[in-house]
């Protein structure tokens, strides 16, 4: 049985930054980096943009080259899948029935990608955009592919719709709410993505139930919607959320609900074990404390931090201010704060001139901007968001008059 003093499970954005933040505080103890894909870590967010648009080489999305994990004394143990964790013994065993023994361990497993539950759901041409694997085999495909049908009008959904637009892709959103974007962003946003596809000939379709996927000689031809219209397509792509990969911890004791619940310190309830990153359900101030789970880089990298400190004794809790991006076409969006709770928006410039913000209050104070194509306000609103400003929605509203103003 092989022995780490820490171990890293899952080797992605969080996990790769917490091997790098462990070395950058000159922890010389042994480090494990277990990952189940075979590749060493690299970025996700390419996925659906530049590396699905064929316009970045997979080196160039690597989070670090390849040789710096051994330059690093950090072992890559890539194609293991961690099933269980034995938290009194301190190991853990993979699929392949390997042990692995732990001083700590840091779990960063994030997700998978939430699969459909109708018929059809698993046919060759149903894809999800998650890892490099998915991407692949969606390239492969594409030359034989006219049309594709996204289910999902969230971030991921959209990106993917806007790179195959480009890619001369005849597109359709199906989003079964009555915007897209819902679930993250106001009605001023999502109107405005809307409308971006549409005028890309995007075929942006809301409040769309889908109750199948059609096959045609073993493999997906279209989707069927509750209406009974058959929408024919050759690929169709599932962006409908992440299922937290958490499943060991859970049958370990770990306290979780739909993800691990972590306290300031990224510390779950089982002794000796953090989680980070997409899994780990933290209580956010920016969200009043509410507990949740953030799916971003910047969330992973700073629980991550938040996490090496705490394992090398130097705890300082987690109080990172989210930010988010999102590209689409020309378009650049880009989020800072949460939203959660806001009652009350103001829209700062003219959505028809392709740059305006999106500034979320609540009683009275600054809580979240979304920017798109306006750099400024998302630099500058950073403060009104960390500060909880007080502002008019006269003066937000009033774009001659630039952020760091009225900070
Ligand atoms: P991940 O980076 O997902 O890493 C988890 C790793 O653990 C994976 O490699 C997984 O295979 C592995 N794993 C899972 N279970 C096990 C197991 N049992 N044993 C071993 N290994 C396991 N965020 C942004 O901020 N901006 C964006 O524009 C953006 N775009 C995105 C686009 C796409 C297509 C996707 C999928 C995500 C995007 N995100 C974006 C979200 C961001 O990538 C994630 O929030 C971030 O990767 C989370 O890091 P993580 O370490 O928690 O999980």
């Amino acid at each position: 049985m092989s022995h780490f003093d820490v171990v890293i499970v899952g080797a992605g954005h969080g996990g790769a930054q917490a091997a790098i933040a462990l070395r950058q505080l000159k922890f010389e103890g042994s480090i494990a980096l277990v990952g189940r894909e075979p590749e060493p870590p690299y970025e996700r967010p390419p996925l659906s943009k530049e590396y699905l648009a064929g316009e970045k080489p997979f080196e160039r999305i690597l989070i670090r080259p390849q040789a710096f994990w051994q330059e690093r004394g950090v072992t890559l143990l890539p194609g293991r899948e961690v099933v269980s964790v034995d938290p009194r013994a301190c190991t853990l065993a993979t699929a392949d029935g390997e042990t692995i023994g732990y001083g700590h361990l840091l779990w960063s497993a994030g997700g998978d990608a939430r699969r459909l539950g109708c018929s059809g759901h698993d046919l060759p041409g149903v894809h999800t955009v998650r890892n490099r694997a998915d991407v692949l085999a969606m390239q492969a495909e594409l030359a034989d592919t006219r049309r594709v049908i996204v289910i999902g009008g969230g971030y991921i959904g959209l990106e993917a719709a806007a790179v195959l637009t480009k890619l001369g892709k005849q597109v359709t959103v199906l989003e079964a709410l009555d915007r897209v974007l819902a679930r993250v962003a106001a009605e001023p946003l999502s109107r405005f993505y809307e409308a971006e596809h549409r005028a890309h000939g995007v075929d942006v379709r809301l409040g769309v139930m889908v109750e199948g996927i059609e096959e045609a000689e073993g493999r997906a031809s279209g989707v069927r919607l509750a209406t009974g219209e058959i929408l024919p397509a050759e690929m169709v792509i599932v962006g409908i959320g992440i299922v937290p990969s958490v499943q060991p911890l859970l049958d370990a004791g770990a306290v979780g609900d739909g993800g691990v619940n972590v306290d300031g310190f990224c510390r779950t309830s089982l002794s000796g074990i953090h989680a980070i990153g997409d899994c780990a359900a933290h209580e956010n101030r920016f969200a009043a404390g509410a507990r949740m789970r953030l799916e971003s880089v910047q969330n992973a990298n700073d629980q991550a931090m938040t996490a090496v400190r705490d394992i090398l004794g130097q705890p300082q809790p987690y109080t990172a201010t989210p930010w988010f991006w999102s590209n689409q076409y020309d378009l650049k969006l880009q989020t800072v704060g949460l939203s959660v709770g806001y009652d009350e928006t103001v829209l700062r410039g003219d959505p028809a001139t392709r740059s305006f913000s999106l500034v979320y209050l609540r009683e009275g104070r600054v809580i979240a901007l979304d920017c798109v194509n306006a750099v400024k306000d998302y630099v500058q609103g950073r403060k009104l968001v960390e500060t909880g400003a007080r502002i008019s929605p006269d003066a937000l509203r009033d774009t001659s008059r630039p952020l760091k103003e009225l900070a």
